[in-house]
């Protein structure tokens, strides 16, 4: 197995008029030996181009890449013991299952036993022995995925590249697909890139995921370290659904204390007893940035003190069954307030009192869009 490093690459494609576009911009990764690292981001911001580049696929234009101690950037696909997997299977259609998976096999041209033996241990990791002799057109979108799988895995290659291979099932599917996925890597002990722009396959497979947008990296972590900590706007608002709320308004001293008061008379006022940097925002333009669990009806609230309180008019009532998403109307903002009281549609309309957990409360500086630690 190996480990993965992409070293300052860049990826620019020349447009019209002689201008260019340049769909990865400066990324660095790390990735480690046995990793299983998610690249996530909006569609366009440069995911698939960043594993293609790692793949071969594409040409790099600046930078460098090596998959363990060897620079590949010249090494021709076939020769960088890697395998893809793609959102689209890309299956041979007159080709039986057992023929896709040993395609790559005979083409490098393993003997007969070997591809057999290769071919049906993958098929058993996957479950798929069944449907070995089936042309792609008579199995289900699932079975499709899992043989587009199994032609990797039967490679034994040193990484694993996956670009969205899940985006193609139903919802149901995905989640099965994706703790599968999970499980091969736990499995197979191999160093795993995969591509989404899904948000819960990103948290929920990923050991580190690496958010982009725009071609750059935004922020690199595992899972709840961006979800608690992000480093910024952008991936504060992409990890999360519902979103984060994001509240104008200003920051103000009073006698001890920090105040963040909404904007345009808004119901929403925080104290903060202790944030180092804040004192350097006093009197400008300041988002606060809240997720709906952290806010809660007051009687609920278990942060005690801890807790800003504010009252908000109940705009749209969502039941989820155990949980309940409130919209909430400050007078300024609708903000999002995840309830752990089942609700029903009979409190819309009504004003109720609201406490948010200080302690889960970030600030932002909307002119950096950074967030102030
Ligand atoms: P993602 O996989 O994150 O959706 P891509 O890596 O496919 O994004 O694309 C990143 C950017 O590069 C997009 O703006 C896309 O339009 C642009 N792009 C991709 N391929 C080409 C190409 N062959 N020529 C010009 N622009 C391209
Ligand atoms: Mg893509």
């Amino acid at each position: 197995m190996a480990k993965v490093t992409v070293n300052h690459v860049y990826k620019i494609y020349p447009a019209e008029k002689g201008s260019s576009v340049t769909a990865v911009d400066d990324v660095n990764l790390e990735i480690a030996d046995r990793e299983f690292v998610v690249l996530v981001g909006p569609s366009g911001c440069g995911k698939s181009t960043t594993l293609r580049m790692i793949a071969g696929l594409e040409e790099i234009s600046r930078g460098d890449i090596y998959i363990g101690e060897r620079r590949v950037n010249d090494v021709a696909p076939k020769d960088r013991d890697i395998a893809m997997v793609f959102q689209n299977y890309a299956l041979y259609p007159h080709m039986s299952v057992f023929d896709n998976m040993a395609f790559g096999l005979k083409l490098r041209k393993y003997g007969k036993a070997e591809i057999k033996k290769r071919v049906s241990d993958a098929a058993s990791i996957l479950g798929i022995e069944e449907l070995l002799n089936r042309k792609p057109k008579a199995l289900s979108g699932g079975q499709r995925q899992r043989v587009a799988v199994g032609r990797a895995i039967v490679r034994q290659p040193k990484v694993f590249l996956f670009d969205e291979p899940l985006s193609n099932l139903d919802a149901k599917m995905r989640v099965q697909m994706r703790t599968e996925i999970t499980k091969l890597h736990q499995r197979l002990q191999a160093t795993m890139v995969y591509v989404t722009h899904d948000q819960i396959e990103a948290m929920t497979m990923g050991d580190r995921i690496v958010v982009m947008n725009n071609g750059k990296v935004q922020q690199i972590d595992t899972p709840l370290k961006l979800y608690n900590e992000p480093d910024n706007l952008f991936v504060a608002g992409f990890l999360g659904s519902p979103p984060m709320n994001f509240i104008n308004g200003e920051l103000k001293q009073e006698r001890d204390a920090i105040v963040f008061k909404e904007t345009k008379g808004g119901t929403i006022e925080v104290r903060f007893a202790d944030r180092p940097r804040a004192r350097e925002f006093f009197g400008k333009a300041m988002l606060l940035g809240i997720r709906p669990e952290d806010i809660e009806l007051a009687e609920l609230s278990k942060t005690g003190n801890a807790a800003a309180s504010f009252p908000a008019i109940v705009d749209i009532v969502e039941p989820m069954g155990a949980e309940t998403n409130l919209y909430l109307q400050t007078g300024a903002h609708t903000v999002v307030c995840r309830s752990q009281r089942a609700l029903d549609h009979r409190e819309t309309g009504h004003r109720l009192q609201f406490a948010l957990n200080v302690s889960k409360a970030h600030l932002f500086d909307p002119s950096t869009t950074s967030r102030i630690v």
